[in-house]
């Protein structure tokens, strides 16, 4: 049998392939630039550029691409061969380091808001050396960042990178006050990713999961997830097999893949990879998702990645396991054993809850999709209010540092910075709560808000941008102090004080939960339509600008494409919808009706003195559902039509949120409630019952 630690990475250019092929001089220099961000010379590009490609055609490659990440939310690739012209009529196999740092993909199809005018479709791709070149189908793939003729970002590695750099730069500020030896900081994560997979013969038979990868008709089945019996029970045979297949693709290209489960829902799973750098990790978790939708179909199954692929059944999330270390391998999120780490823990955690706290707006735009819209908030993932949930400990150890007493907790240990050790903090007691949608588990914090399908860099871009910002704001007060421990002592019960609102321990689902948020002045903001235009606020906008993060232009642009993404999400649903009632759903109904009508008059032909009070019930009520479902229809259609008169993308995003999908809800209310009262075999695509718990 193949052992995993034969064949892990072995599809990828990574550094123990770099040792083997590269001269050591070409490699130390390559390694300055992957782990110091030094520039690399060209010559240096030409070596690895060369090394790479005989690497390549040796695994069979044939053709190389610059990979990259367009606002589109997917990757985009274009492939060019290796082949150049002999002139005896062969070919030979060429790579250069320039055609490795630099390519030029016309830009004028990706969405750029507005970055991009049309003559200047040029947009450019930029080699990534700290993301690893790896093998796929036969094409080297090349990690790179993507942007316009003119310098502006139009994707989502160039601002993680920016992120990931700012959080450095001011994260070191502290460091250094504290004396710290470490060179740099780098932000890490370990993303849990929500998945269904259902059977493709039956996919193919829903309009709805082809077009828009969610179900937007179904009524709910006899039986869902209230028996509590899928979450971590057994996987079934084919699954498993699925699984299997899966871990081999991924470890193949260097992906730690590490946990599976079985999740709430029934046919609902979970794969976690080991945490890394953040914007491995991004690309990782593209990646992975590309090739959990690739592997299911060589199972006969496919992959929903939608955060909501079923009403009224669990959504699909992504846990954003978050934490900031040293090059010493220090992580500043683990409080230590002793007094100084005590301090740099304490104010590294401030930093966070303080980031909260003020970019609240943020962190949930990160997040906003239409998709998701669906889950924040319904009763089983976080609630669309932002609030941090740290435990019982901890928060023990904030409550006294705020009044200054002593913490009692711990037998006699008065909290005073500098002197005194934290307690320790036991995993279990900060990792039970499970509604909330920034936790602190231990040594790191989990956002939840994710949605399945939602690249992970947003979440990330704002969530570094926001820490270094308090970072900036806490080194700019301690780089002045004259007595360092006060002041910083000070600095901690200070922010505790200011922005103590953002903790919150208790159950996120609960209905009071949502109201007390309100009195404490937390946002709520529900859909992508209310919370993305904060992104442009002037607080936002200052803060991700000093930061070098965006420019002004790209944060609008942003949020533009954006709440573009939103309307045309939307609105192909509503189109799907009017095509499926209009084509499938009111036939149906409409036939089953008249069957029903027709036996009527048999039965009572044959049997005068029968009641047929079953039939004539059912032709009552299906007529008056078919009439509600063709009203409905009419209704959508009038306000999808609407939809395409607006100029202005804010207003238009409103009136999908306020009119478009209310007169969708109304739609499939009446569908479903038909759907339920008709023969199953007379509805015209799979139900619930059947897609839930086909595999
Ligand atoms: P859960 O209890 O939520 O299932 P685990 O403890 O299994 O979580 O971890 C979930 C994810 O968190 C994994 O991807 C793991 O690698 C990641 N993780 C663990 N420690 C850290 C850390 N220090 N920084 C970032 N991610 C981490
Ligand atoms: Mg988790």
């Amino acid at each position: 049998m193949e052992k995993v630690t034969d064949y892990f990475g072995c599809m990828v250019f990574d550094d123990r392939v770099m040792k083997a092929m590269l001269s050591e001089k070409i490699y130390k220099s390559l390694k300055r630039t992957i782990d110091k961000g030094q520039p690399l010379d060209s010559s240096v590009a030409d070596a690895v550029a060369d090394a790479m490609k005989d690497w390549a055609i040796e695994k069979g490659a044939t053709h190389y691409t610059h990979w990259f990440q367009p606002m589109t939310g997917v990757t985009a690739e274009k492939h060019d061969s290796f082949i150049s012209p002999a002139p005896d009529g062969r070919v030979i196999m060429e790579f250069s380091g320039k055609e490795l740092m630099k390519g030029e993909p016309d830009a004028s199809s990706f969405p750029s808001g507005g970055l991009r005018a049309t003559f200047e479709a040029r947009g450019y791709t930029a080699w990534d050396p700290t993301s690893y070149a790896f093998i796929k189908d036969g094409t080297l793939y090349i990690p790179t960042a993507f942007c316009s003729y003119g310098g502006e970002a139009l994707d989502k590695k160039v601002p993680l990178l920016r992120s990931m750099e700012a959080l450095n730069k001011q994260a070191m500020r502290i460091l250094k006050l504290l004396g710290c030896e470490a060179s740099c900081v780098r932000s890490s994560v370990g993303p849990e990713q929500e998945y269904f997979l259902i059977p493709k013969e039956l996919y193919d038979q829903r309009e709805d999961l082809i077009l828009t990868g969610r179900t937007l008709f179904g009524a709910l089945p006899p039986k869902g997830q209230e028996m509590e019996d899928h979450y971590f029970g057994s996987i079934k045979p084919r699954v498993a097999e699925y699984m299997a297949d899966l871990d081999r693709e991924l470890w193949k290209l260097g992906i730690l893949a590490k946990t599976k489960h079985n999740e709430v829902a029934p046919s609902q799973h979970e794969l976690a990879p080991i945490y890394t750098t953040t914007n491995v990790a991004a690309d990782h978790n593209q990646l992975t998702m590309e090739i959990m939708k690739k592997v299911a179909l060589k199972h006969g199954l496919v992959c929903l990645l939608h955060e909501k692929p079923f009403k009224g059944v669990n959504g699909s999330g992504k846990h954003n396991n978050w934490s900031i270390s040293t090059d010493k391998g220090e992580n500043l999120l683990s409080p230590g054993k002793e007094p100084h780490e005590n301090i740099r823990f304490l104010i590294f955690l401030m930093a966070v809850i303080k980031a909260v706290d003020e970019y609240q707006d943020l962190l949930r735009l990160s997040v906003a999709t239409a998709g998701n819209d669906h889950r924040l908030g319904a009763n089983e993932a976080p609630p669309a209010v932002v609030s941090i949930f740290l435990g019982d400990e901890l928060n023990g150890v904030l409550e006294s540092l705020e009044k200054d007493a002593p913490y009692e907790g711990t037998k006699d240990l008065i909290m005073k910075l500098g002197a005194s050790v934290l307690p320790e903090l036991r995993k279990d007691t900060t990792d039970r709560n499970r509604t909330s949608p920034f936790a602190f588990t231990g040594n790191k914090f989990e956002f939840r808000m994710l949605g399945s399908s939602n690249s992970i860099s947003c979440a990330n871009i704002h969530l570094n941008a926001a820490v270094a910002e308090s970072l900036r704001e806490f080194a700019d007060i301690l780089e002045k102090a004259d007595d360092l421990d006060r002041t910083v002592h000070e600095l901690i019960r200070d922010t505790i004080r200011k922005h103590k609102r953002i903790i919150f321990n208790g159950n996120g689902y609960d209905e009071s939960w949502i109201a007390e948020a309100e009195k404490r002045g937390l946002s709520n903001l529900r859909t992508t339509a209310d919370c993305m235009p904060k992104l442009c606020d002037k607080k936002n906008a200052d803060m991700l600008i000093r930061h070098g993060i965006f420019t002004e232009s790209e944060i609008i642009s942003r949020r533009d494409i954006m709440l573009d993404n939103y309307v045309k999400t939307v609105n192909i649903e509503a189109l799907t919808m009017l095509d499926m009632a209009r084509t499938q759903i009111l036939p149906a109904v409409s036939s089953f009706a008249a069957e029903k009508a027709e036996a009527v008059v048999t039965k009572k032909q044959a049997v005068p003195s029968a009641k047929c009070g079953y039939e004539t019930k059912i032709v009552e009520k299906l007529s008056e559902l078919e009439d509600s479902i063709d009203e409905a229809v009419s209704a959508l259609a009038a306000a999808e039509a609407k939809l395409g008169t607006f100029d202005d993308i804010i207003a238009q995003s409103g009136f999908v949120k306020d009119v478009l999908i209310p007169a969708m809800d109304d739609l499939r209310r009446y569908s479903d409630e038909a759907e339920s009262v008709i023969s199953k075999e007379s509805w015209p695509f799979p139900t619930y019952e059947k897609l839930l718990f086909g595999v």
